[in-house]
């Protein structure tokens, strides 16, 4: 056995980190496990955009996450307002009613003083220009409920939790894998097993943390738990999420809890790598698609692209990819909004096609062009008049044709035409453990399973079916930092 630690925590992502800050703040000793090198660091959370949803009244609120606003910067945003209803009624609304009501209104009413605190940390963040808001008159008119970003996104929230705990005094081990949790004579767990390069090591706790991501990069798991067809998509993060944390619990009797057959998964460049790529990091997205239409090989259409604000549907047409022909489909634009088209649509690794005719685009991209014709007509007829406006549902739909576009349906009819080919990329699973309002996992029985906390991806029970954009790393955080504080005994 090594030296004790008051709280060990299992994985350094977002979530791992916000225990770790938050049991180092209550004044407890702390130990972070990595199972990746330094230099791989940093989970699923190096990846993200580093968009973070929270609650919030208005202006004021926002300023209160970036004191650093100048008043130049102040006076072009329009950042309207996100009230705790309109979060819990989103988060409510994507996973079919299925939340857990006590998850859900903690994360959502827990989620601007959890940012308030990590900016006391020394956490920094900007207004999430671009990717959520449109200039409209002069402003920058946010929409979709989601207003700031991390200072450098995904990587420099990953940076910045990192600098803040080695400050705080918490240690991290790297290239650690926790494998068991060492439980006492009466089951409660008091310590980790660890696997490090130069072996085995027993490392006692009066708590652990188990921050360790879910099981997306787990094919035998996927394939076990989301079904057939899993074990052959893309995985947009770490490799090192490969449910252990998951498993060390269920192993001491901790209950299994939520989606299970559920997952976060989006369009993601047809010709991305099997896992993800630090430098590209989440630019193999591809989340325009409201914008234009989608098909499939036969050049099908086979989602409603504007049935809500992109934040609200792309996590779950994912799996609608994977379930075409090939694993394959086609994002389709004309030049009317290439100038509407994110950042990822401009990286030189873009899997994509350019030409004057949708023949000759259906010829580039191996679409079958007879089906791409057809559908693109039958689109154009179905189209009906009214204002399209991007920073709101529209209201401008077709008639007619199946399945629908809800909204932002234009004519797709003025060269250049652009097509980007896209597969299904899985960001997360929904399956995991049961946690309650403190932070400790449950056990079979409901009750709690002593000295045992969790947080992040690997908390069941929050998001069924689909998932509101940037609610991620909020869940990370807010139930990170009452698992950490739990932990140290506060
Ligand atoms: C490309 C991409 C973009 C995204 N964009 C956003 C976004 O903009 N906003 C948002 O809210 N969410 C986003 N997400 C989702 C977000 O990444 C997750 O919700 C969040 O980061 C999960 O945090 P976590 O701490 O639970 O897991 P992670 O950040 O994945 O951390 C898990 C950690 O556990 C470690 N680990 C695994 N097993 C072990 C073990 N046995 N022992 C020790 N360590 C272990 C891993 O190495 C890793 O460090 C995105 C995800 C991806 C992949």
């Amino acid at each position: 056995m090594t030296k004790a630690y008051d709280v060990v925590v299992v994985g350094a992502g977002n979530a791992a980190l916000c225990a770790a800050l938050s049991a180092g703040e209550a004044g407890a000793s702390v130990l972070v496990l990595e199972k990746a090198p330094e230099y791989f660091r940093g989970g699923n959370t190096y990846f993200t955009g580093g968009a973070i949803r929270c609650a919030y009244r208005g202006l004021k609120d926002v300023k209160a996450l970036i004191p650093d606003m100048s008043a130049e910067e102040e006076e072009a945003l329009e950042v309207g307002s996100y009230t705790q209803a309109e979060y819990y009624d989103d988060l409510m609304r994507v996973t079919e009613g299925m939340s857990d009501p006590a998850l859900a209104q903690t994360l959502v009413s827990r989620s601007h003083p959890t940012l308030r605190w990590m900016r006391a940390q020394g956490l920094r963040f900007v207004p999430l220009y671009g990717r959520q808001s449109f200039m409209q008159e002069g402003k920058h008119r946010f929409w979709g409920g989601l207003v700031v970003e991390a200072v450098g996104g995904g990587k420099g929230l990953s940076d910045q939790l990192f600098a803040i705990s080695m400050e705080l005094g918490v240690d991290v081990w790297y290239e650690s894998k926790g494998v068991k949790l060492l439980t006492d004579e009466r089951g409660g767990v008091c310590g980790v097993r660890v696997q490090t390069s130069v072996g085995m090591r027993d490392v006692a706790a009066r708590s652990v943390v188990l921050a360790c991501g879910g099981f997306e990069a787990n094919a035998e798991m996927r394939t076990r738990y989301l079904g057939p067809g899993w074990e052959l998509v893309k995985v947009r993060g770490v490799p090192y999420n490969t449910g252990d944390g998951i498993r060390m619990a269920l192993d001491v009797g901790a209950q299994s809890y939520g989606h299970w057959s559920g997952c976060h998964a989006v369009a993601w460049d047809l010709n991305a790598p099997p896992t993800g790529d630090r430098n590209v990091t989440d630019l193999f997205q591809k989340h325009s698609y409201p914008f234009g239409i989608v098909v499939n090989v036969e050049g099908r259409r086979f989602v409603d692209e504007g049935a809500d604000l992109r934040n609200y549907t792309y996590a779950k047409y994912g799996r609608e990819i994977m379930n075409q022909p090939r694993r394959a489909a086609f994002q389709i634009f004309d030049g009317k909004v290439k100038h509407l088209l994110r950042d990822e649509y401009s990286i030189a690794q873009c899997t994509m096609g350019e030409a004057d005719t949708l023949e000759e685009l259906a010829g580039a991209l191996d679409i079958e062009p007879q089906g791409l014709m057809e559908t693109v007509a039958s689109f154009n007829e179905a189209v009906q008049s009214g204002e399209f406006d991007p920073t709101r549902l529209d209201g401008k739909g077709t008639l007619g044709i199946s399945p629908p576009k809800s909204n932002w349906a234009l004519t797709i009819d003025t060269p250049p035409y652009l097509g980007y080919a896209v597969t299904c990329g899985i960001t997360f699973t929904f399956g995991g453990l049961r946690i309650n309002e403190r932070g400790q996992v449950l056990s079979t029985e409901g009750t709690p399973v002593r000295g045992l906390f969790a947080a992040g991806e690997l908390v069941g029970g929050l998001f069924y079916h689909n998932y509101p954009g940037g609610a991620g790393l909020m869940a990370g955080s807010v139930f990170g930092r009452i698992a950490g504080a739990s932990a140290a005994g506060v």
